[in-house]
């Protein structure tokens, strides 16, 4: 079985690291990962200054092209997590400091996806936890921001909002529409949301907890989704999440219980990786 993730991330610094992980995905049946940024302190510290998060990118970029070298397909993803922007406004700095500092860093972000470091914007979005409105009012100009970028670049961004069902599926749809932007990923989508978020243009990427699998496949095809491990190459959350190498094992559990055909899970671990992704299926 050939295993496409729609999200993940990987730690050079205190994780596995990406030799490793690309390895063992590999093994699995593992040949696309899209590998986004993590949180600035989950490598060295909070980011401060523009160039602190072009540091992080770089960390990402780099890992990914360590596991192109292990020969997989791979997007590398940056940006600045909403939660991070809420970081930054509990030290202390005004409003218009946190937008000119993650607004700054999503243009260098960009700068390095027209060169051709990097395939794609993100996480952007909201937090999926309660949060001052001023933060939340902040997260959505950043988003905005950033839907527009992806316009202007035509890259595919990845989008962290709150789990909360339709209405938040409706109100990104309109944000993407008005900036026209085409390749909006929802990462951590609900399992019952990816049909509607279809129809509104926005492509939805399911965690690949096997429960929430289950729930997805009880919607009517064409099944439109891809699936993500979100790993977070954390040694010190190991339960946290699913890992890239257990996608193969949940779907042949799904398919050996009579819940996925076998052109069914090639459509969603392959064809719709390679159409969202823009990559030649292998
Ligand atoms: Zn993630």
């Amino acid at each position: 079985m050939l295993v496409g993730d729609a999200h993940s991330h990987v730690n050079p610094v205190k994780g596995l690291g990406p030799s490793r992980l690309a390895r063992r995905f590999k093994e699995s049946g593992g040949w696309f990962i899209a590998v986004a940024s993590l949180l600035s302190w989950s490598y060295r510290g909070l980011a401060k200054r523009v160039e602190d998060y072009v540091e992080v990118f770089k960390l990402n970029v780099e890992a990914v092209e360590v596991m192109r070298r292990e020969g997989l397909v791979c997007a590398a993803i940056i940006g600045v997590h909403p939660a991070e922007v809420v970081r930054l406004m509990e030290t202390g700095l005004k409003r218009d400091e946190v937008e000119g500092l993650v607004v700054g860093a999503y243009e260098a972000a960009a700068r390095m996806v027209k060169e051709g470091q990097a395939q794609g914007l993100g996480e952007v979005g909201r937090p999926h936890f309660p949060a001052p409105r001023e933060a939340v009012e902040l997260c959505n100009v950043i988003l905005d921001h950033v839907l527009e970028l992806a316009h202007d670049l035509d890259c595919p961004v990845h989008i962290h909002v709150e789990r909360g069902g339709l209405a938040t599926v409706e109100d990104v749809a309109r944000r993407a529409r008005a900036k026209k932007a085409r390749r909006v990923l929802l990462h951590h989508a609900e399992p019952h949301v990816w049909r509607r978020a279809a129809e509104l243009g926005l492509a939805s990427s399911i965690p690949a907890r096997f429960k929430d699998l289950v729930e997805a496949l009880r919607q009517p095809r064409p099944l439109s989704f891809l699936v993500e491990s979100d790993y977070l190459d954390d040694p010190k959350r190991p339960g946290a999440v699913v890992a890239p190498w257990s996608i193969a094992s949940s779907f042949r559990k799904l398919i050996y219980q009579g819940a996925l055909s076998v052109p069914d899970a090639d459509r969603i671990l392959v064809d719709n990786v390679a159409g969202f992704y823009g990559v030649e299926p292998p």
